[in-house]
């Protein structure tokens, strides 16, 4: 999609399956049934990582990695992972090479945004997916990634962190930060402690990358956020404020886990008004 000068678009970061009562929290599955497909042998979802990329005068953006091509055959059995992650070959369908990503924003450390900012190469041999990219990361997230606990330590895996450890590849930041003009990350927590938002403006048109306070269009309510929460509570405030301002701006929402769309707009209740898939 066109946003101003900007140009973004999406990229292979799989596909995956998950429970959509885990999904959906405290929501009773009456409900969300309605708003979101389920298996009803396994009351499954299908979820995406649909990485974006960010393409602005002044550098090339992706957002969010996928769970990248090391992940583990059980991880794999678990989730049902596709075999469809390929952020270099969606790449080159754009013309563009990994050396030509500028910048790497993690929303946080998760395994499903942050696998894939380390691959295995042709060789076997893990390196970094996007070699001249700053990875953009917040502090707080990463000092908790590299030090999970009990809960995390299943959802934050240390050879996501290996190569980025102490490299100038990685970038701490505290709060919020400007990474090329028109594109600023804004730190919330509520999913995670160190858990940030993406702010895209070009040309007076307005995007809004919620990440996973947000991460299907059924979502909207800010009532309805996932068991995956660390902090519920500040989850449903963040997304009060965020889409306060998010329909002052007109912004489209930009998903990562959605499967029916890759952006969209709400309108009264929360119906989307205008999508693309
Ligand atoms: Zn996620």
């Amino acid at each position: 999609m066109k946003l101003g000068k900007f140009d973004i678009d999406w990229l292979q970061g799989g596909v995956f399956r998950m429970d959509g009562g885990a999904m959906f929290g405290v929501v009773p599955r009456a409900l969300w049934t309605r708003r979101y497909d389920v298996d009803e042998a396994d009351n499954s979802i299908e979820l995406l990582n649909a990485c974006m990329l960010v393409r602005t005068p002044a550098g090339n953006v992706v957002i969010e990695t996928g769970f990248g091509n090391k992940i583990s055959d059980k991880l794999k059995k678990i989730y049902r992972v596709g075999p469809d992650w390929d952020l270099p070959g969606s790449l080159s369908g754009f013309g563009l090479e990994r050396e030509d990503i500028d910048y790497v924003i993690l929303t946080h450390c998760d395994f499903d945004h942050a696998g894939g900012a380390i691959m295995l190469g042709a060789g076997g041999e893990p390196e970094l997916t996007f070699p001249k990219a700053k990875h953009i990361v917040q502090s707080v997230e990463w000092e908790d990634a590299l030090s999970p606990n009990i809960r995390t330590k299943n959802t934050y895996l240390p050879e996501n962190f290996t190569l980025l450890k102490d490299s100038d590849n990685l970038v701490l930041i505290e709060g919020g930060h400007e990474v090329v003009p028109g594109v600023r990350v804004e730190l919330t927590g509520g999913h995670t402690r160190g858990h940030q938002v993406v702010w895209i403006e070009s040309g007076g048109e307005h995007a809004v990358h919620m990440a996973d306070l947000l991460p299907t269009h059924a979502h909207h309510n800010p009532l309805w956020v996932m068991a995956y929460d660390n902090y519920p509570l500040e989850a449903i405030e963040w997304k009060q404020e965020l889409h306060e301002r998010a329909e002052e701006l007109n912004a489209w929402y930009l998903f990562y886990h959605d499967t029916y769309m890759k952006a969209c707009r709400f309108g009264e209740k929360g119906k989307v008004t205008e999508k693309i898939q």
